[in-house]
């Protein structure tokens, strides 16, 4: 018999299509449906995405629990230190997905200083044979500000470098190997650069770190880039920012209650907004599918997982 797996939140197709014929996926379900469920006591792995919720009352339902499989970098959603004290072990997809959350964040600066969805609008609606579109701003040679110089930051970062931007950076400890400037606070960051791109995990630590203040400090030609999580900026400070002209613009792929940006950034002419597709593209998910896949196929073999998040790292 295959073993059961609980989808903590609806699969990824690809990550389900990875799963099918090995395993048996159930949920995803409520707690209360999952409390008589009749597999309950032999689930020993959840399957979860990377905005899924994993919450302590999931995993104390499962009695059985060693492994929790995330198919995406960010694991947010997962209480990591109650699967720890669960001695259950959480995985996730990095570096697989880098290229795609950097090209993305170059994207998105690219149409908010060029302006490109008002360009495509004016060409379509015939505006172009009336006269010439208002001057963007220039992006290469602006000054980037980076928050989160990881895995996926140092591919902006590289990209950027292209683009001869000077680069600067903010994180939880300086990179004396980067070739880049370290600024100890963002505030300190925001106030030296022209866009500020944020590239950190989400969850109580980066919790609004992108403030009032902040965006005070990024000032009237500053632009916001945010392909982190939603909650790692204050989105009521940011709409106030954006339709008073305290920051020039943004371009934004994750939101602070997803799918469900705030209602006045839909009316901004000053923002470009994306459904948080950083990753989304055929090969990457595919990339991140198999690996997620991978770590539950490892567990089962008894093996060492591939992917372990930092946190679970030096466990077997
Ligand atoms: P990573 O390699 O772990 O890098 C995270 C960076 O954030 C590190 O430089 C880290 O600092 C910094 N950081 C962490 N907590 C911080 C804090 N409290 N204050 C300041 N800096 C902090 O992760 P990654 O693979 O680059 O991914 C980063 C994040 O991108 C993910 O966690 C996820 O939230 C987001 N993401 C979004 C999408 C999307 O679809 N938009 C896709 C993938 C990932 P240190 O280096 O000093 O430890």
């Amino acid at each position: 018999m295959n073993p059961v797996l609980l989808a903590a939140t609806p699969l990824n197709p690809l990550y389900l299509a990875a799963l099918e014929g090995r395993y048996t996926v159930i949920g995803p379900m409520s707690h209360e449906m999952l409390a008589v469920h009749a597999d309950r006591e032999c689930i020993e792995v959840i399957a979860a995405g990377g905005e899924s919720k994993v919450p302590p009352a999931m995993m104390d339902a499962l009695p059985a629990l060693k492994l929790i499989s995330v198919m995406g970098v960010g694991y947010d959603g997962v209480d990591v230190p109650h699967a720890i004290s669960r001695s259950a072990m959480v995985t996730h997809t990095p570096n697989v997905l880098n290229d795609d959350v950097a090209d993305l964040a170059l994207a998105l600066m690219l149409n908010i200083t060029r302006r490109l969805p008002q360009a495509d609008a004016f060409v379509r609606q015939g505006l172009w044979a009336k006269g010439s579109m208002p001057l963007a701003t220039k992006l290469s040679g602006l000054r980037l500000g980076i928050v989160g110089m990881g895995r996926i930051g140092q591919a902006i970062a590289t990209r950027a470098l292209a683009f001869g931007m000077p680069i600067a950076y903010t994180a939880r400890s300086n990179k004396p190997d980067l070739p880049y400037t370290f600024f100890a606070s963002v505030k300190e960051l925001a106030s030296q650069v022209d866009v500020l791109t944020l590239i950190t995990p989400g969850g109580a630590s980066t919790h609004h770190m992108v403030n009032a203040e902040v965006l005070q400090a990024l000032g009237p030609t500053g632009y916001l880039i945010n392909v982190a999580r939603g909650s790692v900026v204050d989105e009521v400070a940011l709409v106030h920012a954006l339709s008073t002209h305290v920051i020039a613009g943004a371009g934004l792929d994750v939101f602070e209650h997803e799918p469900y940006p705030h209602a006045q950034l839909l009316a901004l002419d000053n923002v470009i907004l994306t459904p948080h597709v950083g990753s989304a593209t055929d090969s990457t998910r595919q990339a991140m599918a198999d690996l997620a896949a991978l770590n539950i196929e490892r567990y089962f073999a008894n093996e060492p997982v591939e992917t372990p998040v930092p946190e679970c790292s030096n466990r077997k």
